[in-house]
């Protein structure tokens, strides 16, 4: 709960722990509102630390005794730990506490979800579970026995013996609290085994309840794929006997890399076909990569404190992102995850909670596992290895594991590893890590005697705390094009250390046409004024996929704006452009699915609150249904003869071809659906045996007004599988139209399966409301209040999810006064909540600014 005046913590002050852990045992006697913990720590003085104060991190814990070398001891204890007097020599702390796993709503340490136990200790829940120096740079060995009636009992490491109503496991790898899991409960296994690249054998579990078993194989296949990808590509080989996956239904974030027990919410790890759409079966493969890799980036390598927390999260995103381009289409993910990017992490990243890639201060570390961290932080580590080169990027990346396995690590030793792999001088490529906010780089051009010119320049606008930077270091990969479309110069990557630099282009016979920025070699905003005329060409000609994607989307833009500012009609000249890049089956699917995908509402409406001009959300949602609509009259002719080409005629599988081929076929039935009254998607619906089918046909049938029949038969047939009803919570108020789309949420949480204290469900409804971006802005504040009311109510149960979904009010001052004096009174009124959590406080007290 809300202390009286929340603390602030800064990296600066940054000191070793004055003691170092040799090992820990854990007992833990399992009962839902009264689980013993019994803990034998052996503590010794850390020569490297000065201090020597002997505090334990605890909350929410009821300790029984502790004792020092077997004598017993009386701690100081308080809401946040406790202290003690201790010897000056290596010493055995043991202690026992009692802790409620049943009422722990909050899903930080031990708490139960449908009757099983399990844990979450990242970034502090360990400190909910037992008393323990609990921050990442303290590293041991972990003893575990675990006494409970539960069939399962499954922690860390390798198993070392089991028995009646009894288990007990072993971790050799030492490793921070924050990376402990416990799980137990009447699961079943699909289990596998993978033999490593030196021939070590390794027994593989997924965990599920009963019933769930047959949805294991896709996640199961994506954990060995990532196994054979990280010996292949990094080296990196697996280091216990076994690695078990446990699905849990109530988790807060999407999954988690514990030691040899990685802990998924169910939506991130089970998949079939007919529950799982191809955007599902994709996110899971990505996430057992991810998590499966941190366990060489974050476990075996860790972070020293939680500002480095993008040292693992950054370079293990980096990784699952390599990976997925491998396994699938390397510029569809390429332009995916910048859609993302723009959509998440530059509004917060341009917004009140702007913070660097490591942050410098924080109150609730809970809030800064952010998309700037992640995603930012491995736009970060993209650009190093742009810059350095592959070669180089391999050499310093053996040399981290080299150096430093087995050690909690800083963005410092991380860089160092980099100069003394490659000669280079990192300190200004560092500003990236210490400067919080988004480059905007214009550029101008000249033509001269054959020598064509790019002079760019950069700036970075203010951040909270941060009014005044320094010139970063910006890769600009560029290409040049002939005026008949022929790349005359290839990509080459320009190297941008100034706040104004030329470049110059020698022996060109003709003024060429540029292409910058390709495959978006920086995470910037790029400001030039270029003709339509232009854009069109590299539409039509670029050899860079992304650009020839961004360029479409700049045409998008262009069009919207016009559209909205002075209610022009659409550009047809881009459309015709557009519809050559769609019929081109040449192209992948799944590219020409993304060129149909017009710029969100959230982005319409930063775009012209940076063109000077308040965003309207009715008259941005207005303009974008009108565009969809000459879209669809203009391709009438061809569209069911362009779906049909692109039906798949094979059992469902959800690799990138197929999967693109339907995202194509989705785009086209959207179109369709405008002109046939939904026809076209009710039949898609009929005859659909996959989710994937089923729900992009409902989705256009709630569009077309006519889904109110297919709603009620999507539920019924689906009543019983809460991974699916998650997607008909969402659905519906994303769909919604904008003026009832506050009454859609409003009916939604009367519903019998409406169950705030899940956050997937939770987050299905009011993260679907908020995607809603005209109804959550409705002009009278009713989406700002309903919200605001539903935070208040979830912040007593869970201040992390609650925390997180206020960032949908981090946009808040591009809109109109009105809008943002709502807002504001609703921000106001959380912050007033008796009892307000620090997660909250803190995000709310932020985004007021
Ligand atoms: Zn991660």
């Amino acid at each position: 709960m809300k202390d009286a005046a929340p603390k602030t913590i800064y990296l600066k002050d940054y000191t070793p722990f004055g003691y170092v852990v040799e090992s820990v045992h854990l007992t833990f006697r399992l009962a839902p509102t009264s689980t013993r913990v019994i803990s034998r720590i052996a503590f010794a003085p850390n020569p490297d630390a000065t201090d020597r104060a002997f505090f334990l991190h605890g909350e929410e814990l009821s300790l029984i005794w502790a004792k020092i070398d077997g004598q017993d001891v009386l701690p100081d204890v308080t809401d946040d730990g406790l202290r003690c007097t201790v010897p000056d020599t290596p010493f055995i702390w043991e202690a026992e506490v009692e802790i409620s796993p049943q009422t722990n709503t909050a899903l930080e340490g031990l708490y139960m979800s449908n009757g099983m136990y399990c844990t979450q200790c990242e970034a502090e829940g360990f400190r909910k579970i037992t008393y323990y120096p609990d921050r990442p740079d303290v590293m041991s060995t972990f003893t575990v026995r675990i006494e409970g009636e539960e069939k399962v009992k499954l922690s860390n490491g390798n198993p070392v013996g089991s028995g009646d109503g009894w288990a007990e496991w072993h971790d050799p790898w030492p490793k921070p609290a924050y990376l402990f899991a416990l799980v137990a409960g009447d699961l079943v296994n699909h289990p596998d085994r993978f033999t490593t690249m030196s021939g070590k054998e390794v027994e593989l579990n997924i965990w599920v309840r009963p019933g769930d078993e047959d949805k294991c194989a896709f996640g199961m296949e994506a954990l060995k794929k990532s196994m054979t990808w990280d010996e292949e590509v990094y080296g990196r080989e697996y280091d216990l006997d076994i690695f078990n996956i446990v699905a849990v239904d109530d988790f807060n974030m999407g999954a988690m890399e514990n030691k040899g027990l990685n802990v998924f919410n169910s939506s991130c790890v089970l998949a079939s076909p007919e529950t799982s759409t191809d955007m599902n079966f994709e996110r899971i493969e990505a996430i057992i990569a991810h998590e499966y890799f941190h366990n060489w980036t974050g476990n075996r390598i860790t972070c020293r404190d939680w500002f480095q927390l993008c040292l693992k999260e950054g370079l293990t995103v980096f990784r699952d992102a390599q990976f997925t381009a491998d396994m699938r289409s390397e510029p569809v993910k390429r332009i995916s995850d910048v859609i993302d990017l723009r959509a998440r992490q530059f509004p917060e990243d341009q917004g009140p909670l702007s913070h660097p890639v490591r942050p410098e201060s924080f109150q609730e570390i809970n809030n800064f596992y952010t998309a700037t961290v992640y995603e930012k932080g491995a736009e970060v580590i993209g650009m190093l290895k742009t810059l350095v080169g592959d070669d180089a990027y391999k050499r310093a990346l053996d040399l981290y594991f080299d150096r430093h396995d087995g050690q909690a690590c800083t963005i410092e030793d991380w860089l160092r590893v980099f100069e003394d792999a490659t000669g280079r001088d990192l300190a200004q490529f560092k500003l990236w890590y210490s400067q919080s906010g988004t480059p905007r780089v214009s550029v101008s051009e000249d033509w001269a005697d054959g020598v064509y010119t790019l002079t760019f320049r950069q700036h970075t606008p203010p951040t909270p705390g941060q009014d005044v930077k320094d010139p970063k270091v910006i890769p600009v990969a560029v290409g040049l094009l002939n005026p008949n479309g022929d790349e005359v110069v290839p990509t080459r990557v320009l190297e941008m250390t100034k706040a104004e630099q030329s470049f110059a282009f020698e022996g060109l016979a003709s003024k060429p046409i540029p292409s910058i920025l390709r495959g978006f070699s920086a995470p910037i905003v790029l400001e030039r004024t270029v003709s339509r005329e232009e854009r069109a060409f590299l539409l039509a000609h670029d050899t860079d996929a992304f650009n020839r994607w961004e360029a479409n989307r700049n045409l998008a833009r262009d069009c919207l704006v016009a559209m909205i500012r002075n209610g022009a009609g659409p550009d047809m000249a881009w459309l015709e452009g557009l519809e050559r890049v769609v019929r081109d089956d040449t192209l992948d699917p799944a590219f020409r699915a993304l060129m149909l995908s017009l710029p969100t509402q959230s982005e319409m409406a930063q775009v012209l609150f940076e063109m000077g001009t308040t965003p309207d959300p009715d008259a941005i949602w207005q303009a974008a249904e009108d565009l969809r609509g000459h879209m669809a009259e203009a391709w009438q002719g061809f569209l069911p003869e362009l779906r049909a080409s692109v039906a798949v005629d094979a059992p469902y599988k959800p690799d990138a071809e197929q999967s693109g081929k339907r995202s194509l076929g989705s785009a086209l039935l959207a179109l369709q659906s405008r002109l046939d009254g939904g026809a076209a998607a009710q039949a898609q619906y009929d005859a659909a045996d996959d989710m994937t089918l089923q729900l992009s046909a409902l989705s256009q049938l709630i569009s077309a007004g006519q889904g109110a029949a297919a709603t009620k038969a999507f539920e019924q047939q689906w009543k019983h599988d809460r991974l699916v009803m998650d997607k008909w919570f969402g659905l519906q108020v994303g769909m919604a139209k904008p003026d009832m789309a506050v009454d859609v949420a409003e009916g939604l949480v009367e519903h019998p399966a409406f169950d705030m204290g899940n956050p997937n469900r939770f987050r299905a409804v009011m993260g679907g409301f908020a995607m809603n971006h005209a109804g959550f802005h409705r002009k009278d504040g009713a989406g700002y209040a309903f919200l605001a009311d539903w935070l208040i109510k979830l912040d007593d149960k869970n201040p992390q999810t609650t925390a997180r979904m206020c960032s949908v009010f981090q946009t808040w001052k591009r809109y109109d006064d009105g809008r943002q004096a709502l807002i504001r009174a609703q921000l106001e009124r959380i912050k007033a909540k008796p009892k307000l959590s620090r997660d909250t406080d803190e995000m709310v007290s932020r985004i007021l600014g």
